[in-house]
């Protein structure tokens, strides 16, 4: 398997939230689209590693917001480098609303958004796959939808680390071997990036 023909799919990037008395979540995903028409259905993958995926078990229910490109860098700090276990990374967020099954969307970020109910959910081994029914959806603005490329080309900023280190791809997370004590070759397979939750194919060498 060549793993740099996965690389030429194309994505979208959203915000995927639930609530759950009185708790809100969300983070980032590039695994959401419609699945059917017929009825119509939506289908998101989620790494069972965010708190997010537990979320959505347990109630049954998310919300899609489609990120447009003119989303700051801040925003995927926000939502994509740090859990949900520790902290509210809705606190102190401004253009955010709730939608009627009582689920944080956002307002300006997104320039649309997509309510569901879970009717299916799939293990996918690393991920929770989750087929969902719409509830309610709306269009916010006329703003492009961004896509995973124009994230890298435009959005996250170049990394700044030293020749030689292990860099996430994703979210610039700069893996020092000397403070871990831990080669980045001996990390097990399964070990993923502390902050955005990637794989270890997704490091590379600077
Ligand atoms: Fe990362």
């Amino acid at each position: 398997m060549n793993e740099k023909a996965l690389y030429h799919l194309s994505y979208g990037l959203f915000v995927l939230s639930c609530h759950e008395e009185g708790k809100d979540g969300g983070c980032i995903v590039n695994t959401a689209m419609q699945a059917a028409n017929v009825p119509v259905q939506m289908s998101v993958c989620v790494s069972k590693a965010n708190y997010t995926a537990e979320m959505i078990q347990k109630t049954g229910r998310f919300t899609l917001s489609v990120l447009h490109e003119g989303v700051p860098f801040s925003l995927f700090e926000r939502f994509g480098f740090q859990t949900g276990r520790e902290v509210d990374k809705w606190e102190g967020l401004s253009g955010k609303a709730r939608d009627g099954q009582g689920i944080y969307y956002l307002t300006e970020a997104a320039n649309a958004y997509i309510s569901c109910r879970v009717t299916k959910e799939i293990d996918l081994g690393s991920h929770l796959m989750f087929i969902a029914e719409i509830a309610e959806s709306e269009v916010l603005c006329e703003k492009p939808s961004m896509t995973y490329a124009y994230y890298f080309a435009r959005v996250k900023p170049a990394p700044k680390a030293e020749k030689g280190a292990w860099v996430c791809k994703i979210c610039g997370y700069v893996y020092d071997e000397e403070k871990e004590g831990i080669p980045f070759a001996d990390l097990p397979e399964d070990w993923v990036c502390p902050l955005c939750k990637h794989p270890k194919s997704d490091f590379e060498r600077r």
